[in-house]
């Protein structure tokens, strides 16, 4: 899969401390904005986590590309609702030599990749036949599998990206989404490094929120979010 975060709001970290400051500074926004460029956004940013006060977050917004990514994940991903999405049609691009993402528990398992490929292949031969018989893209299509690789453009605000982070960064998210949450989250770090000091999945920050689900790894995924 590639990631990439393809655009961003400047300043971020300014941005936040502006529209937070501004809520309870007796100063205009020219003032705040000069306070902002000589002061560390740290303190404030953590209280406003602590304090739920997450709506100024939202003022930041961040594009990400991903391509060679399954249409299995991008199905998961777009059930957040708070981002806005642009998709490869297949109902306008042909998709005759369309590839799959191949899971790794079917990589490592000759026999099971043997008989993925077949079906793979199967499937496309059949679309290919589809559309010479005469059918639209948009019916042939059902024949596709849902490991099919597609390109998605997902833009979200910080405080959506905290969110999807804590969800899809967990070792109970499957291992595809949680892999492009891990990109994403490596990228917006380089951007915004005190917003998304602590973001990952809840046992980052504290107990695990998964229950009787819990992976019991929490040290261990501490340590792997730590070195992102
Ligand atoms: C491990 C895992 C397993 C899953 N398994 C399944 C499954 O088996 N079946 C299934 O259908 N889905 C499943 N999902 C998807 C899940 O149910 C959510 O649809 C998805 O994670 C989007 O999260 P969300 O609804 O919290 O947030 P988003 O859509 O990202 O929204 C962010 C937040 O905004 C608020 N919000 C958004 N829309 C509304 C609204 N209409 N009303 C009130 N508040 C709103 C909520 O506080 C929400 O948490 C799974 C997700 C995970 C992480």
């Amino acid at each position: 899969m590639k990631v990439r975060l393809i655009s961003h709001t400047p300043d971020v970290e300014k941005v936040i401390y502006v529209a937070a400051r501004l809520c309870y500074s007796k100063h205009d926004v020219d003032f705040i904005e000069r306070e902002a460029s000589h002061k560390s956004p740290q303190d404030l940013i953590e209280r406003l986590k602590k304090s739920g006060h997450l709506s100024v977050f939202e003022h930041a917004s961040f594009t990400f590309s991903l391509e060679g990514v399954s249409r299995v994940m991008t199905h998961q991903l777009v059930r957040h609702r708070i981002a806005s999405y642009s998709q490869r049609s297949q109902r306008y691009v042909d998709e005759s030599n369309f590839s799959c993402v191949i899971p790794p528990s079917i990589a490592e398992n000759q026999e099971a990749l043997r008989l993925y490929e077949e079906a793979v292949d199967k499937a496309r031969s059949l679309y290919r036949k589809l559309c010479e018989l005469g059918v639209d893209k948009e019916d042939a299509r059902y024949i596709i599998p849902q490991a099919i690789e597609s390109k998605i453009i997902v833009t979200m605000n910080a405080r959506e990206l905290l969110h999807f982070f804590t969800l899809r960064c967990c070792n109970r998210a499957q291992w595809e989404i949680r892999e492009a949450a891990k990109r994403m989250l490596s990228l917006v770090k380089r951007v915004a490094p005190v917003v998304f000091r602590d973001a990952g999945p809840a046992c980052v920050r504290g107990a695990c929120s998964e229950g009787e689900f819990s992976c019991g790894k929490a040290e261990e995924v501490r340590k792997e979010f730590e070195l992102l």
